[in-house]
């Protein structure tokens, strides 16, 4: 223990010293050092285990450390450890079959990217050159990404220093119900107004300079707002009907977090791309990519696609995302994700509203679900302000962490996003956790 402990002190020490971090100010985050991991549980730098309600960025769908993925990356640096994209791969082609058996309708094609940033770059390219229009549309409370084109579609507030105002995204609202900006009473009049919103948006915009609308199938970071039944079914018509490229975001939402392949499959919709990554190898190795219908596809089958990567449909990428794919369907892991969100993970939740004041709202399904904290219930004033942390939030979560619970936290939220493999018995240890850090958010209440 004390080696390990040895080894958690140097390698916090070099990573101040030396590792520039994403989205901080450097001199103002206290990284926790994790060195292993296992299943549902990682351990920190001082050798305590945490159960890990985060899946890190809601990425390690399979839980961490799955021995069929790990062998199949072995397995494959033993083989063949890269290969530029122009050569046909074994890993890749399998990979790619896999994939498009398990997208919805016609998209049957896949370009692999490196995650998730890059895959929404792409797919807006490639809408953009089928269509010959330049505007993009995407929502407020969204996330796309980290690079130019994506965190211009994203609807949070890291894309302000970003946006230098020629990203030719426009935003529109989408539907969430609990903080309605249609002042609609019911899912009804959301799925409604809203369509109505978007329809709008696009007649004033001009029909005929839009290529593509980008939506998350159920947007994840900005709060796990599951579209009301009928909205996605009415934006597919919406694009239809002006002839706009319809784009689902599944990076944090697809290969089984919500208890289906693709959240999109809840809704019965066919977007024309589905841009994936972190859950389609759960990030055991970087791999993003995009689902491209026929009719996208044809576009380029005499004309080049102008775009690339070295890495693209990288090998031990694909070989570990040929596993996670097969074990997951082996072990039934999606069905799994689906079973503890309806039995377990939603009533628990829901429960825990019963109890706690501070929940203004449970939401989600399979294994991604948010819990809205709230200063005052009636007025729903959240116990962080939008786009940032407060004293009575970051007590939340550093309570969390102290009792060995890793959650994802965003603004005023807690998630609840465990890997697909979660047990009943790892969910209630969670829920217990939560149910007594939750005394915390209830004492921060507007007196
Ligand atoms: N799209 C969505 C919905 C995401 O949640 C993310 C990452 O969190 C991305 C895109 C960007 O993916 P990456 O970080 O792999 O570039």
């Amino acid at each position: 223990l004390d080696a390990a402990r040895a080894e958690g002190e140097r390698t916090y020490a070099l990573d101040r010293a030396h590792v520039f971090h994403s989205w901080s100010a450097q001199e103002q985050i206290t990284p926790m050092t994790i060195l292993a991991s296992e299943g549902s549980y990682v351990w920190d730098g001082a050798g305590n285990r945490m159960l890990d309600f985060s899946s890190q960025l809601v990425n390690t769908n399979i839980g961490h450390q799955h021995p069929k993925v790990v062998a199949a990356i072995q397995d494959q640096a033993a083989k063949l450890c890269t290969i530029a994209p122009q050569y046909a791969n074994d890993a890749r082609s399998e990979a790619a079959r896999l994939i498009a058996e398990r997208t919805p309708g016609d998209l049957n094609k896949v370009f692999f990217t490196n995650g998730g940033a890059d895959a929404n770059e792409h797919a807006v390219r490639m809408a953009r050159l089928h269509t010959g229009r330049y505007k993009v549309l995407s929502r407020y409370r969204s996330y796309h990404g980290g690079t130019d084109t994506a965190i211009n579609l994203t609807g949070d507030p890291r894309r302000w220093p970003n946006d230098y105002g020629n990203s030719g995204v426009v935003h529109f609202h989408g539907p969430f119900l609990y903080r309605s900006q249609f002042h609609s009473e019911n899912e009804q009049q959301e799925t409604e107004r809203a369509l109505e919103h978007l329809d709008q948006l696009i007649r004033l915009e001009g029909p005929n300079s839009i290529a593509a609308i980008v939506l998350e199938s159920v947007p994840g970071t900005a709060g796990i707002m599951v579209p009301p039944p009928g909205y996605m079914a009415g934006v597919r018509e919406i694009c239809d009907r002006y002839g706009i490229v319809f784009i689902a975001d599944e990076v944090m939402s697809g290969f089984g977090r919500t208890g289906k392949w693709f959240a999109i499959d809840h809704f019965g919709v066919v977007p024309d791309l589905i841009t994936f990554a972190k859950g389609v190898n759960s990030g055991y190795v970087p791999l993003g990519g995009v689902a491209i219908s026929e009719k996208i596809a044809a576009t380029f089958a005499n004309r080049p696609y102008p775009g690339g990567l070295t890495y693209s449909g990288h090998p031990l990428a694909t070989a570990a995302a040929v596993a996670t794919i097969t074990a997951m369907e082996d072990e039934r892991i999606v069905e799994n994700a689906a079973r503890i969100g309806s039995e377990i993970l939603g009533p628990g939740l829901r429960g825990l509203a019963d109890r706690h004041p501070s929940i203004g709202e449970v939401r989600g399904l399979g294994v991604f679900w948010a819990i809205e904290l709230v200063a005052d219930r009636a007025t729903k004033e959240p116990l962080a302000p939008y786009g940032a942390s407060s004293p009575a939030m970051n007590e939340v979560i550093a309570a969390c962490k102290a009792s060995g619970l890793l959650p994802f936290a965003n603004f005023n939220r807690i998630h609840a996003v465990p890997p697909c493999t979660v047990t009943e018995a790892e969910v209630r240890e969670g829920l217990a956790i939560l149910d007594s850090v939750l005394d915390i958010a209830d004492a921060h209440r507007n007196s």
